[in-house]
């Protein structure tokens, strides 16, 4: 019979928050894939787990996981943690997560510490709904691209960050989004955890003063719906009301239901679009 994988969270800064059921899997297991072997070594040695290890991260992450899977088929069983927080997220994981289910091997998952859930619980923005960016890309076109898709999403954004990075990332939201509410939370769960609620342009002038230190992870307020209708509204008062109107009518609508739309749009009477549009009025 085949082994099983366990995805184990560990403590992203408070070893407190390691779990009774993580450290049992630990000592269970036959073999602890590890993202740093001399990392985890800390951590394994603090709750007394003798359970060898051997690494997986980002860089031999295909062949390793190839080299895992035989293990599980072997009837060993694996546990995957990383440097901190849930495996997989913003950390290798994934792939071996996929190779294991291609291969019909058993994948669970041992819940614990992610930052990006922390922070998202203490940011004081909408928890309702939210979505986990990550690291923004390196590559600069792709990071426009995200960036640009980032300036519509209406959801509460999560993103991680290094310190040497911080500012730099912030101009670039402030540039993109514009200003907008942003909980930055620091040194989670650790002695100088901070939350600190306040504006790109804010947290841009506080970091002229002091430079970043420690981990962050950036709690982004999503757009509202005030901010796109103001955005709608400022797009119809740049156009005339033919242009509008032909926004419309190349979308697809007949004449009488663009003009509707378009009297909707601008606050007006129907009657005055088409004195317009018909020549019989002021533009
Ligand atoms: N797998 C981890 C998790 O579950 O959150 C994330 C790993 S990712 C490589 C590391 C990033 O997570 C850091 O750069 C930082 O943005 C965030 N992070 C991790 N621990 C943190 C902490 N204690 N406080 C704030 N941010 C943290």
């Amino acid at each position: 019979m085949s082994g099983m994988l366990y995805l184990c969270a560990t403590p992203i800064g408070n070893l407190g928050d390691m779990t009774p059921r993580a450290v049992e899997a630990l000592q269970n297991v036959d073999l602890i894939a590890a993202e740093d072997t001399r990392n985890s070594i800390k951590l394994l040695n603090h709750f007394g787990i003798r359970t060898s290890m051997t690494s997986y991260h980002e860089y031999n992450k295909i062949e390793k996981a190839d080299y895992l899977v035989g293990q599980m088929r072997q009837g060993k069983n694996v546990a995957l943690i990383s440097d901190a927080g849930t495996p997989a997220i913003s950390d290798p994981g994934e792939v071996l997560v996929q190779k294991c289910q291609e291969e019909g091997i058993t994948v669970t998952s041992l819940p614990g510490p992610a930052a990006c859930i922390t922070a998202l619980t203490l940011s004081g923005l909408s928890a309702r709904r939210f979505c986990f960016e990550g690291f923004l890309p390196s590559d600069k076109k792709e990071k426009a691209q995200v960036l640009a898709e980032l300036k519509e999403e209406s959801r509460t954004i999560i993103i991680y960050e290094a310190p040497h990075h911080l500012v730099r990332t912030l101009g670039e939201l402030q540039e993109t989004l514009g200003d907008r509410r942003i909980t930055l939370c620091r040194e989670l769960t650790k002695k100088f955890e901070t939350i600190l609620p306040t504006t790109f342009s804010e947290a841009l002038s506080l970091y002229e003063r002091e430079e970043p230190r420690g981990e962050y992870v950036l709690v982004v307020e999503g757009k509202s719906l005030r901010q796109k209708e103001e955005e709608r509204q400022a797009s119809w008062q740049s156009m005339t009301v033919e242009e509008h109107m032909m926004f419309y009518t190349e979308g697809g609508m007949d004449e009488k239901a663009a003009m509707k739309q378009v009297a909707k749009d601008r606050g007006v009477a129907k009657r005055e679009i088409y004195a317009i549009i018909h020549g019989k009025g002021m533009r």
